[in-house]
């Protein structure tokens, strides 16, 4: 049900196709975040036009409200938001340990308070697994503990445990409609990342997860620990880079052999006001573009820029108006779905290489 079809290479970087209950999933593939089963303005209907086929949404914010036992009672996450295309979950596990002072982790699971009420509640790898069987996605991944990429003694012991953990998980999926991402971690580390990449293999899952990247290493760093993931990671299932979406990311980490992406990123600059250029970003906010009647992006196939001037959307964004947000992430989420699309046909055309170069030169 979940077959990988890798259909072309160019060099490293990797064109395929995943099956999944909901559509095949052309990678390399870039998903938006549905934190609370809504990419942040956009109707799913905005999101099939824009041409996203994966969409990301987030097992500890829906476990707390509405409580994944209501999503499973409106008939799972798919029909409850109204997205009928392929959706992946995290675990929670990535939130949990972001919340610092209000969890504690053991050998077992990790109890923490809710940022919403203060309330106690505890993850272990059997209990996301039935959050995430409740919410129905197509693709899981397991409970892990994500360390600070830098420190080796906090990344043997999470290492450890994630291992544990992806092992309890498999051993509790229940859902044969689900595919179930075992996860690598191992910090900065390449004796951890590549143990771990073979412990998390030997477990047989039909696709990989790559996290604790992007979370406050260097890029070279990131980038030698792709290198060495790729060589490791099984050629015949998809691998897929957590939290990783800024363009000259994708093109690094797709030359690294990755599948797939998700990042908040487009939506959140969005809210800040900002839009998504080649090689940088430009502040709509700046008195500058108050009269400046040309669009975001000269040339740019997105709604927004076909129809508005940067000087409308200041405005927007001065009155508070929610069309600013509404249009900022439909450029934002078209430029990074349109940069992949670019991508994967290069790979396709053998001309990812090109691709790049003249990405870099233009950056
Ligand atoms: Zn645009």
């Amino acid at each position: 049900m979940f077959e990988y079809t890798l259909l072309a290479t160019s060099g490293r970087a990797r064109a395929g196709v995943l099956r999944t209950p909901h559509g095949d999933l052309p990678t390399p593939v870039f998903a938006p975040v549905g934190t609370q089963a809504t990419v942040k303005t956009m109707t799913p209907r905005d999101l099939s036009e824009l041409g996203a086929t994966l969409v990301l949404a987030n097992t500890y914010h829906l476990y707390l409200r509405p409580g994944s036992e209501l999503v499973a009672r409106m008939g799972g996450l798919h029909r409850f938001m109204g997205w009928s295309g392929p959706l992946l979950t995290d675990s929670g596990g990535y939130q949990v340990f972001s919340l610092k002072t209000l969890r504690k982790v053991d050998n077992d699971g990790v109890t923490f308070r809710s940022h919403l009420d203060g309330s106690t509640h505890r993850f272990t790898p059997e209990k996301v697994m039935a959050i995430q069987e409740e919410l129905g996605p197509d693709i899981a991944v397991c409970l892990d503990e994500c360390a600070p990429p830098l420190d080796r003694a906090y990344n043997e012991q999470a290492t450890a445990r994630t291992h544990v953990w992806a092992a309890r998980c498999r051993a509790s999926q229940r859902r044969t409609d689900q595919a179930l991402f075992g996860i690598v971690q191992g910090g900065v580390f390449p004796d951890l990342r590549e143990q771990s990449a073979h412990l998390i293999t030997s477990l047989d899952f039909p696709g990989h997860a790559i996290g604790g990247l992007s979370v406050g290493e260097s890029k070279e760093q990131t980038y030698a620990t792709l290198d060495l993931l790729n060589d490791v990671l099984p050629k015949d299932k998809p691998r897929y880079l957590m939290g990783v979406g800024a363009a000259q990311d994708f093109f690094e980490a797709v030359a690294r052999g990755v599948d797939m992406f998700d990042c908040v990123l487009p939506t959140r600059l969005a809210r800040h006001g900002a839009a998504l250029l080649k090689g940088r970003r430009l502040n709509l906010r700046n008195a500058q573009y108050a009269a400046d009647e040309s669009p975001i992006q000269e040339g740019c196939g997105c709604y927004t820029c076909q129809t508005f001037s940067r000087a409308y959307l200041r405005h927007l964004l001065a009155a508070d108006e929610i069309l600013g947000l509404h249009l900022l992430s439909l450029h934002n989420l078209h430029f990074l779905l349109d940069l992949m699309r670019r991508i994967r046909a290069s790979i396709l055309d053998s001309t990812f290489g090109q691709l790049a170069a003249a990405w870099q030169a233009a950056s």
